[in-house]
């Protein structure tokens, strides 16, 4: 079992941007630990960083696979804490056998990325981006703006947790009609109206598909070329999940026969070493997110769904309270089994 005999605890943090070191500088009162803030990812290749400390904590892009599991199990690390709700980026079992606990925020702002997810469907569909910039140019015309109506039209939520609970209840309130698939059915949900339905209906009657499932083996690739081809004419889909929930190859191929109408995406199959970073003086090395962005009926956003004030201050400060817990041999309420 691990334990944690030296106080004070010494904490590397991966991927560190300047809010992240912001936000725990603003919340970590508690002076007795020290925080080291690393830009780069952590890797198997950077993983010799966690040298001397007795926590890492890291985000979704960080690959904290076997490899590096072992290396930090070698260098002493006895906690991963996740600054994220998904694992799928953490060996939970290799931290398992090598006696790391991994601790993560399962739910910090279901309405920061639902609301986002909403900001990708109405700038889809009523094309403000295109008309912020067209009029700043002192371009006045409509031609190519027009968009449809939310109010109607069928929307198809895959996973009904967090997440896509708070975007059943938003949508409900554009007046759509709400059909989803999980493999837990939430009664909350059925009662406010919500019908659950297997999910190749799902696909068939959605005219806006989201996704709010996690990746995992049953949900790598749930939108692929065979699900794509039950969907509506012109369907919009939405991902704020996680990337590897498309086949990006499958859904080109969509947007390129017009079956899929719009495509709003704010993660990406392959984002782990382009988003969060600037590529804008630089090739881009990724052809099939350059073909992405080639489409006008395509908008991608590079994992900002989470980021408001207020989930970074509950992601920050659940951080803080899982290290603490486990500085205190408490229970940690927040660990990944
Ligand atoms: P949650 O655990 O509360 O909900 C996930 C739901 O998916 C659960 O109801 C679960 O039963 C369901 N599910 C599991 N397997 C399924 C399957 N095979 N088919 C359909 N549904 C299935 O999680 P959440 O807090 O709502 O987050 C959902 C996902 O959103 C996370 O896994 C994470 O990947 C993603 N996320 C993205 C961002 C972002 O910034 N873009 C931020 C936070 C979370």
């Amino acid at each position: 079992m691990a334990t944690n005999q030296h106080l004070p605890m010494k904490i590397a943090v991966f991927s560190t941007k300047s809010y992240d070191q912001e936000y725990f500088e603003k919340y970590a009162n508690d002076a007795s630990n020290s925080f080291s803030f690393f830009e780069t990812a952590l890797t198997k290749d950077t993983a010799n960083l966690s040298i001397g400390f007795d926590v890492i904590c890291v985000f979704v892009n960080d690959n904290v696979d076997k490899n590096t599991i072992e290396i930090l199990s070698k260098n002493g690390i006895k906690l991963i804490a996740l600054r994220c709700a998904g694992y799928n980026n953490v060996d939970i079992e290799a931290a398992k056998n090598n006696h790391i606990k991994v601790v993560r925020v399962p739910a910090y702002s279901p309405e920061a990325v639902s609301e986002h997810a909403v900001a990708l469907i109405l700038t889809l569909n009523r094309k403000t981006h295109k008309a912020y910039n067209r009029v700043r140019e002192g371009n006045f015309s409509l031609k190519n703006l027009i968009g449809f109506n939310l109010n109607g039209k069928t929307i198809g939520v895959i996973g009904t947790g967090q997440i896509g609970k708070t975007f059943c209840q938003i949508m409900k309130g554009f007046g759509c009609k709400i059909i989803a698939f999980d493999v837990l059915k939430s009664e909350e949900l059925i009662a406010s109206g919500v019908r659950y339905l297997p999910l190749n209906e799902v696909f068939e009657q959605s005219d806006i598909l989201s996704l709010h499932c996690p990746l995992n083996s049953n949900t790598k690739h749930i939108i692929n070329k065979a699900s794509i081809a039950l969907m509506k004419e012109g369907v919009m889909i939405i991902n704020t999940s996680r990337g590897a929930l498309i086949n990006t190859v499958d859904v080109i191929q969509g947007l390129s026969s017009k079956k899929i109408g719009y495509l709003g995406i704010d993660v990406y199959e392959q984002e782990e070493n382009l988003f969060f970073e600037d590529f804008s003086e630089r090739i881009i090395p990724d052809d099939l997110l350059l073909r992405l962005n080639s489409f006008p009926n395509v908008l991608i956003t590079s994992h900002q769904a989470f980021f408001t004030k207020e989930a970074m201050a509950e992601i920050t400060t659940t951080t803080l309270d899982n290290i603490k817990a486990f500085e205190k041999n408490q229970e940690l309420v927040n660990e990944v089994k």
